[in-house]
Order: C-alpha cells, then structure tokens, then sequence
C-alpha cells in the first residue's frame, strides 16, 4: 500500500477497529487498519447484547449483519437464563426499562468480524491484514508515524497519519508502547471453552438466550452456554486460576468443571467437541489513560472487565461510537474535550458493568438475580442493565450503580 498520509490509522480490525473504520470512511476520511491476523480468524466473545445494535446501525453495519445473520448461523438472543442447583430466573430483554432494541444474536466472531470488516472495507477504509504494529512515533508534530511488519516476509513498512486509534484488542499494543498500563482491580480469573456440535435437546432449554450457570457448590465459578443456529453451540466455565491450579490443560479444565454440574450436561445432551478446549487467563486489564495527543484507545486496547455479563463487544462499539465524532472535529481543529466527552462518558458505563461484576463474583448480585418476590420494575431496570443499556443514567441501577446495588442485595438476603 501506499507510504502515503492517511487521516487515521487503526491498529486492529476486531469490532472496535472495523467499527470505526466504517464511520471514519463514510465521514470522508482517509482510514487504513493494520490487522495482524488473516480473517476469518476465530476470537471468543460471541454473545452479543441489545445495546450494541445501536452502535453496529451508527456505523451503517446493522444491515449487513441482519441480512446475513441467517446465512451465517446467528443465534436470535432475545435474553439471558440464570441457573443454580435447580433453579432458573429467566430475563427477556424486551422488559427491560430502557429504549432501544431488545434482540440481538449470539455470533461466530471469526464471521461476524470478517462481516463489520468487509463491510468498513466496502465503505472505502483500506483494511490490510498480515501487519503487526510493532512501533509508534509521536514525535514529528505534523503527523504520527507507526511502523509494521508484514508476516509474509518480515518487511517493514512506515505509515503516517494525523490520528491513531488502537483497537488492537488483549494485543494492547498503546499500553504497552507507550507503558499505560493499570492493574484491573478484579483477582486473576481463567476461562476454558469449546465448541461443540449439538441440537440441544437433552433438558429444557431456550435457545433464545445464553444460559449462565453457577457452579452448585462454589459460586465464583460459572459456566457459559451460547448456541449457534447451525446446530453447534460455544461452552465455557471461569473462574479464579486457583480452581484450576491441578488441572493438566484446557480440555481436563473444562470438562472436569462441567461433570460436576449434571444439569448442564444433560442440557448438552449428545454432543462432539468441534473446536478444540481452550484456555485464557489473566484477561481483566486497565489502563492509565484512555487517550493522548493524537491517539485514543478503543475497546480491549482500553479496559476489558469479566466476560460473564457479555459486555466486551458493547463496550468496544460504544468507545468507538463516542471517540469517531471526536476524531472528526479534532481533524478539522476543533478542542476536544477527551477527558469529559471520552473517558469520563466511556468509563461511566464499563464502571455500571463494574459493579455488578463485582457483586457477581462476590454473590451479592446472585442473590438478586436469585430472589424469588422480585419487584417487576426493579427486575426491568436490571435487566436494562443486562442488556447492556449501562450508559442510560434514567436508570438509578446505573446512576448510581454501586449504592443501588448494595441496598437492593441487602434487601434480597434479608
Ligand atoms: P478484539 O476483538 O480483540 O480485536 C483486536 C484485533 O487487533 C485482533 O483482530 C488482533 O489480531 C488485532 N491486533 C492485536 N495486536 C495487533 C498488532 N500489534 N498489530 C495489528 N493488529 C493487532 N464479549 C462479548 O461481548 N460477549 C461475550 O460473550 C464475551 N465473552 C468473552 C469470554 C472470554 C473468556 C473473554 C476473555 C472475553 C469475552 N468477551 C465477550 C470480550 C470480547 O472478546 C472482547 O471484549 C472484544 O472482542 C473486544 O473487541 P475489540 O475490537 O476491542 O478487540
């Protein structure tokens, strides 16, 4: 491609990067996004949440993706179930007390990001896959210059824009570079998964919503169930590294967990491991800052939390939908306020997200989730929450999430 000067460079082509490259380009800018991996390319994250197609239609992607959610096996998910030793709280989306859509699916990622990718690269933005960004340089003040190896023959090429956007995702690529990094605040967790090729029909089940299970014994511990339209579902446990201290690898990790949880293996009824067990660990990352001169972090290349209320993508589309209209103006010299209309607008969410993480893992909000005479209005404004309406401060659970939730656990245990 050319050496030439573009308007914005993107590191990354994940939901982040793809998704701002498609709003970049419409705007009229020039936007190249250096991908290191060739697509489609498996990712975990696959769960999406109603939220997010506010952001997907913001960036003139929500059509293609309902066009094809067909074709490419998109599971319709229209809410979540919650299952402990026997006991099943169902959330359907549609109640919830904020506006906006109440369905979204449950996707394949390695197709569902080829899809936002094709679809920016159709918008005009140059996606070129196979680069690594190795190097950044602020230091001429007329353009940033990043520098990227090729995997084909190790060449390096030298790129210049007037603004960068990392969206490299768990590469990180800004915070390490330019030594940003914060410790998340959330213990060490791991998390072993797989896909498996199943109809589902061992035990009741509503292939409409993910299932999340507790473990019947150790609360920290819960299990994911995500199936596919195309007969296939992903499956997954987490928990903090200590559950997993004796166990050999990904695959004994995985299934050890689920043979003590008889409930969702009869819900998988007759099935085959398709793609291999994996395992993450140590995934919950924070930085220092979420922007500088001439840069901003989108998504995982910011902060990534916990995966059990599915957040990651919403969260990724979000930062991208607050930072492109930022770019925009400081392209044309406009102040820009990042720190108020960036971080503070961006982290008021992730920091929703926050609290009721934390109050998972510590049980308070497995209580709430869990309490049978729960109020319907206060059952919708959770479920707003679960659905990822998380920066609708009409919500006192997201106004003021941390005090909200600690009344409402202790009135739930009471
Ligand atoms: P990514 O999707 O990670 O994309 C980043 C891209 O940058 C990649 O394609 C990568 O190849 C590229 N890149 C990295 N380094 C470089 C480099 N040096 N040069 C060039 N390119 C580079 N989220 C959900 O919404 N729902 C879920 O159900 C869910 N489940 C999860 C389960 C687990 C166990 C984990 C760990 C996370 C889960 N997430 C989930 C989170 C989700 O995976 C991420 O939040 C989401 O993928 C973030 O999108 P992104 O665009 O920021 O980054």
């Amino acid at each position: 491609f050319k050496l030439s000067d573009y308007d914005v460079i993107i590191i990354g082509a994940g939901p982040a990067g793809a998704t701002a490259a498609a709003m970049l380009a419409q705007a009229g800018k020039s936007v190249i996004v250096l991908e290191r991996q060739h697509f489609p390319r498996f990712s975990i994250g696959e769960s999406l949440l109603p939220q997010c197609m506010i952001y997907l239609e913001e960036a003139g992607l929500l059509n293609a993706v309902n066009t094809e959610a067909l074709a490419l096996g998109f599971q319709l998910k229209n809410g979540a179930v919650f299952h402990h030793k026997g006991e099943h709280v169902f959330f359907d989306f549609e109640k919830k007390s904020s506006l906006g859509p109440g369905t979204t699916y449950q996707v394949k990622r390695e197709l569902f990001d080829s899809l936002l990718a094709n679809g920016a690269a159709d918008y005009g933005a140059e996606i070129h896959h196979g680069y690594t960004v190795k190097a950044v340089d602020f230091s001429d003040p007329d353009f940033v210059a990043v520098e990227a190896e090729h995997d084909s023959d190790g060449s390096t090429h030298l790129i210049r824009g007037s603004y960068l956007l990392d969206a490299s995702g768990f590469g990180r690529v800004l915070p390490r570079l330019l030594k940003l990094e914060y410790p998340s605040d959330f213990p060490v967790r791991q998390a072993a998964f797989c896909h498996v090729k199943t109809d589902l029909s061992g035990g009741a089940f509503d292939r409409n919503k993910i299932l999340i299970t507790v473990h019947p014994t150790k609360p920290e511990i819960w299990f994911w169930l995500i199936p596919f339209a195309d007969g296939t579902a992903s499956i997954g446990v987490v928990g903090g590294v200590e559950y997993f201290a004796h166990n050999r690898d990904a695959k004994d990790a995985l299934w050890q967990r689920i043979n003590e949880e008889t409930h969702l293996l009869e819900v998988l009824g007759d099935y085959r491991v398709i793609r291999p067990e994996q395992m993450i660990t140590g995934y919950s990352a924070n930085v220092r800052t979420l922007y500088g001169d001439r840069f901003a972090l989108l998504g995982n290349a910011g902060e990534f939390l916990d995966p059990v209320f599915s957040s990651g993508v919403t969260i990724a589309l979000k930062s991208s939908s607050l930072a492109v209209p930022l770019v925009l103006r400081e392209l044309n010299g406009e102040f820009v306020d990042w720190e108020k209309d960036y971080s503070v607008a961006l982290r008021k969410g992730i920091s929703t997200f926050h609290s009721f993480v934390k109050g998972w893992y510590d049980t308070r909000f497995q209580k709430v989730i869990f309490y049978k005479q729960q109020q319907t209005e206060v059952k919708a404004m959770i479920c707003s929450i679960l659905a990822g309406y998380a920066w609708d401060t009409d919500n006192p659970y997201v106004r003021e999430s941390k005090r909200r939730l600690n009344v409402l656990a202790e009135l739930c245990s009471s």
